[in-house]
């Protein structure tokens, strides 16, 4: 070693790893109180995976006893107050309203600064946030900006002692770990679309409104947003709220056999979904796969087409109400958490279920008129 690069004297050497990091909270973080989430809304529509999250915060926040508040960020022609009182009626208690022409249309820079600036201010203890396009975007910058903690992709919530138990799939699916951010504040969270049930709506709730203003002008900001041109060759498939999904597999064994699959789905009025590996052969579009690395689904009924139940497919629809495979091995994982399975060939197995319920649902029609 050279003399320059020996530790000075007196100094020990510091820990490798993270060993020598604060796992303590801090006296002067002590007084952050209160579970927040974030109100994503957009041209006139709040995202569910709001409404979804507020309901996750009223039972992270009782179990704290501590109140819950929903985060509005918009411009001059958004209804905030109309938001406002669905958050209510979803379970906050008070919802915070910063309202400037720069937050017309979602920017990183101004939210960043409105949601920093409210935390700053009042201080929560859990911010809660939409794991979609806008929520990634903007949880990863005001988590930076305030040198906290954040656990993207969160498929539950718990608390432990007084902290958040944020647990998250790791090692590609194949483990489940649990964050805990023990030292900042406050303890940050993305959860995606449809891992969480929808709570119960209570039009007689209310709660209090509180409005910051953000003292922000459009020459401090980098970005301008022109106009908005919607997307001609946008996601039309509605997977994660659809109510029936008839998804496949590799067992098809090609993509003639995975019309099997779109017919049962038409007789029913279905969504499709597919494996990952039925999507990496081709037979059905990216954004119809489910699981881990792609959507997230809840839907009543899931039948399951020639599909093994791996753990990175399954994190993605075992919340089904029901669940129905069609498989060949008995042994095949799926049917330790399927509701019903069907051992056999789904080749001879799909066009017999399609017949037999269309024949059911024909006669069901002519019995209604
Ligand atoms: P296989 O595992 O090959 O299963 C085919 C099944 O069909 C078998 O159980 C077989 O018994 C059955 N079968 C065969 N013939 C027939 C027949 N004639 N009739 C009925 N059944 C038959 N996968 C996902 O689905 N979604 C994800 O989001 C995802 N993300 C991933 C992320 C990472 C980081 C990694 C490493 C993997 C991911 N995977 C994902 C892949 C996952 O591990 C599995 O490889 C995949 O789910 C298997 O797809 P499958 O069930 O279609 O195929």
């Amino acid at each position: 070693m050279s003399e320059a690069a020996k530790p000075a004297a007196g100094t020990s050497p510091r820990p490798a790893g993270r060993a020598g990091r604060n796992t303590e909270l801090p006296e002067h973080l002590k007084d952050h109180k209160g579970v927040w989430v974030f109100i994503e809304h957009d041209r006139g529509q709040v995202h569910s995976v709001s409404w979804e999250l507020m309901g996750q915060a009223r039972i992270l926040a009782d179990r704290l006893q501590v109140p819950v508040s929903g985060v509005l960020l918009g411009g001059p022609a958004d209804p905030l107050e109309k938001y406002a009182q669905e958050a209510h009626a979803f379970g906050a208690d008070r919802c915070y309203l910063v309202r400037d022409p720069v937050l017309q249309g979602y920017r990183n820079e101004p939210f960043t600064k409105g949601l920093t600036d409210l935390v700053n201010a009042h201080r929560p203890e859990i911010l809660l946030l939409g794991a979609t396009t806008m929520g990634r975007d903007l949880a990863g910058s005001v988590a930076t900006t305030l040198s906290t903690g954040l656990t993207a992709d969160c498929t539950e919530l718990n608390i432990d002692g007084r902290a958040l138990a944020a647990t998250r799939p790791t090692f590609g699916g194949s483990l489940l770990c649990t964050i805990m951010t023990l030292a900042y504040r406050p303890q940050m969270a993305t959860v995606r679309p449809r891992v969480m049930p929808m709570p119960r709506r209570d039009a007689t709730r209310t709660g209090d409104i509180v409005e910051r203003p953000l003292g922000m002008v459009e020459t401090d900001i980098v970005t301008k947003l022109l106009d908005f041109i919607p997307d001609a060759d946008r996601n039309t498939v509605n997977l994660a709220y659809a109510d029936i999904i008839v998804s496949g597999g590799k067992g098809l064994k090609n993509g003639d056999n995975f019309r099997l699959v779109w017919e049962l789905a038409r007789v029913l009025g279905a969504e499709v979904g597919a494996t990952r590996a039925a999507v990496q052969a081709g037979w059905a579009e990216p954004e119809r796969q489910v699981g881990q690395t792609g959507k997230t689904v809840r839907p009543k009924l899931y039948i399951a087409a020639g599909i093994s139940g791996a753990i990175q497919h399954r994190v993605g629809m075992e919340a089904a109400d029901v669940i129905v495979a069609i498989n060949t091995d008995p042994n095949a994982p799926i049917f330790d958490f399927a509701h019903h399975g069907i051992v056999g060939n789904a080749m001879q197995v799909l066009p017999v279920l399609t017949q037999a319920l269309r024949t059911h649902l024909d006669k069901r029609i002519r019995r209604i008129a």
